[in-house]
């Protein structure tokens, strides 16, 4: 963009919308900040951070360059900052990019930015460039917006901080297409802060997206961490499994829409056979693998609703939402089965009891209570084997 020669008496929108790009790049600054202080104290496997801390602060030089158009040579007060547009915007699609933890393509990065800076340097300072630039830096940055939209949408999350980011970007994608349609069909007077309505939106938009997109990052971590919290409360550390307490909460809620709905509702006990000798023969890390190896495989067999939870040491909880005895009693079978297959060692067995809800005052404690005393019996009838619950008046 060619310099536009700096008056002291500025008309009103132009100041106005200087005081804008001013006050949303500092906002954007503090949330820079705060994303810094994110990434120091988010666990590392929250990722993107860095990048999101750095493109706000970016913007700020950005703002600040522009603002010194006529007084600078073009390449320091219309180039780089043009540059730095393009780097905010590939750094903005990085932290996406690594936040979702899908594999960045650093060459193709390096080289659109690459491509960006020949095209910046080559037409700066011209005037009769002035549309092509302005049209080529909103289109770009369009499209990175654009490539960032495409990854949430794989991603559907439904969260808050998902609809959000997913909103600002539609938005920004949709200002970024349509600067670069006017500019091309309409061309605007020279200089980034000469007043046009169109030029008055893009650049309130893109500083303001820019605060937006720096929310939608801290939105986006939190959020992140949320879920690993919850993941780690209600999963075993060690076997991936549902907690005790996790496995009980889905049983509760899936047995009480069971009786609603008047389906039936199954659970069953497994036990190890013989654990202590395999913690005696491979040592107390070999029976922690064999544990591993257990619950990938009763996984392997079970599908939603249906759920797998540690109930303490080597005894595991199968919850079995919409399933009756005959069912319960093959998923047993099948699970049984799959503990057989390959001859990796140590092998390992389990006793398993088998308990279906009875509709009336039966309670989840009564259930498991006899599907515990079906596994009791496989114990007692020489393990490696099912026991289905004594159905008694
Ligand atoms: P059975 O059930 O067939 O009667 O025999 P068992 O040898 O499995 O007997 P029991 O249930 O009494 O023993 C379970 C053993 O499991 C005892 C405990 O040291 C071991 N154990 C419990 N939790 C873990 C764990 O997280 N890792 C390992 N390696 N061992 C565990
Ligand atoms: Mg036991
Ligand atoms: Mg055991």
């Amino acid at each position: 963009m060619p310099a536009s020669p700096s008056s002291p008496e500025l008309p009103l929108p132009v100041t106005s919308l200087q005081t804008f790009v001013a006050i949303a790049s500092l906002m954007g600054a503090l949330m820079a900040l705060v994303l810094f202080f994110l990434r120091k104290s988010y666990p590392p496997s929250i990722q993107g951070l860095d990048d999101w801390a750095t493109f706000p602060i970016l913007s700020i030089f950005a703002a600040a360059l522009y603002t010194t158009q006529g007084h600078w040579h073009h390449l320091l007060s219309m180039a780089l900052p043009n540059l730095l547009v393009v780097l905010i915007a590939v750094l903005q699609l990085r932290g996406t990019y690594r936040h979702f933890q899908r594999p960045v393509n650093h060459r193709l990065l390096a080289a659109v930015a690459l491509g960006a800076l020949v095209f910046i340097l080559a037409t700066s300072g011209e005037a009769a460039y002035y549309v092509h630039r302005l049209a080529f830096l909103s289109g770009f940055v369009g499209l990175m917006f654009g490539a960032q939209l495409h990854v949430l949408w794989q991603h559907r999350q439904r969260s808050f901080a998902a609809h959000f980011t997913l909103f600002t970007l539609v938005v920004l994608c949709g200002v970024m297409g349509l600067r670069a349609v006017t500019a091309l069909l309409e061309p605007p007077p020279l200089g980034i802060y000469s007043y046009s309505p169109m030029q008055a939106v893009y650049l309130a938009s893109y500083s303001f997206g820019i605060l937006l997109l720096s929310i939608s990052a801290i939105l986006l971590a939190t959020e992140r961490l949320r879920g690993e919290l919850e993941r780690l409360l209600k999963h075993d550390t060690l076997t991936g499994a549902l907690t005790r307490r996790a496995a009980f909460d889905h049983a509760a809620d899936e047995m009480a829409r069971c009786a609603r709905t008047g389906a039936s509702f199954s659970v069953l006990l497994l036990d190890l056979d013989h654990f202590k000798d395999i913690n005696d023969r491979y040592g107390h890390q070999g029976g922690d693998r064999v544990l591993v190896e257990f619950v990938h495989r009763v996984e392997a067999v079970l599908r939603r609703p249906a759920a797998l939870g540690r109930y303490g040491g080597e005894e595991f909880l199968v919850v079995l939402p919409d399933t009756g005895p005959t069912q319960a009693l093959q998923v047993a079978e099948r699970i049984r089965q799959r503990l057989r297959e390959g001859t990796a060692e140590p092998r390992v067995t389990a006793s398993i009891g088998v308990a279906t809800f009875r509709g009336g005052r039966d309670t989840l404690d009564a259930v498991i209570g006899r599907g515990d005393a079906a596994l009791y019996t496989a114990k007692q009838q020489g393990r490696d084997r099912i026991e289905v619950e004594v159905l008694t008046a």
